[in-house]
């Protein structure tokens, strides 16, 4: 009995290793290369970037906030200082240009766990049989935004895993493990792609800057698909590819797509480019 291939196995033997990888390796260099300019101010005093995911201050001028931040504020009834507002509004330019997912595939830390805790459930042929809606980020970030008007406190940030995880790694671990581990064995063993895919109220934010975004992937060869499957079984949200391959337009229009490029590492017959809004 022939052995199935692995997804992205065929890739590699027709583009060659690095071409089947491209997008993935650039991901991590950016994922890393972020997460390297936070640490090297409290390792070796040279401040590139201060603050965290949620606020920060780039090369000591250059304002960035989160939009989910500063939203929960607002509904907290406080109105944050100009600085702050500036770098939402810098972070909503961005994103609402190259698309806001691209947060999640190249700059969050999580990604970088959920990335092999899925690696590991491929691995294992986990198929789990937890089912559970993707739109449960959105109502779950609606009751962020409610119990910070309730409250009158952004208390998610004492929850949110992206910035735990960032400040553990950047002030010693502490609670920030408990919920990296929580999030790991969730992916790992129990549902796919279930913290980003499902779960994930921070990527739900930046997938309502999705909408409008000019940078997209198209499927500009699709009539080059064999059917192989490849592309759906790396993506993290594969219901967006369908349309793109089957439907109207070749272009990927739904704002949970990450832009980040696997599906066009991984297919064989090179299909998908990166390309802007038709
Ligand atoms: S469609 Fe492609 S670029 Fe979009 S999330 Fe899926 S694998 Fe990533
Ligand atoms: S676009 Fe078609 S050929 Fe390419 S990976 Fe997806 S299913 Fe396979």
């Amino acid at each position: 009995m022939s052995k199935r291939r692995t997804p992205g196995q065929e890739a590699v033997e027709k583009k060659g290793w690095l071409r089947a990888n491209t997008w993935l390796l650039l991901r991590r260099l950016s994922q890393l290369g972020i997460l390297g300019m936070f640490l090297l101010g409290p390792l070796a005093g040279l401040w590139l970037i201060k603050g965290t995911l949620s606020a920060s201050t780039a090369f000591g001028f250059l304002p960035l906030t989160d939009p989910l931040t500063v939203a929960q504020s607002l509904a907290a009834g406080h109105v944050p200082e100009a600085a702050v507002l500036v770098g939402m509004l810098v972070v909503l330019a961005v994103y609402t240009v190259i698309g806001g997912r691209m947060y999640c595939a190249w700059v969050c830390p999580i990604n970088l766990l959920t990335d092999i805790a899925t690696w590991l459930n491929r691995r294992l042929e986990i198929k789990g049989n937890l089912n559970l809606s993707r739109s449960l980020r959105y109502w779950l970030l609606g009751m962020i935004i409610i119990s910070a008007a309730v409250t009158g406190s952004i208390i998610w940030e004492w929850f949110n895993p992206v910035t735990m995880v960032q400040r553990g790694l950047l002030f010693s671990m502490g609670f920030g493990w408990l919920l990296a581990a929580e999030i790991f064995i969730l992916d790992a063993f129990v549902l796919r792609h279930g913290w980003c895919g499902h779960l994930c109220p921070v990527g739900a934010a930046y997938s309502l800057l999705g909408f409008t975004a000019a940078l997209r992937v198209k499927a500009a060869r699709r009539e080059r698909c064999t059917d192989c499957t490849d592309c759906f079984a790396v993506c993290p949200e594969p219901q967006v590819i369908r349309p793109a391959l089957k439907g109207s337009s070749d272009v990927i229009l739904s704002h949970n797509c990450l832009n980040c490029g696997r599906c066009i590492d991984v297919c064989p017959q090179e299909v998908f480019v990166f390309s802007k809004r038709a």
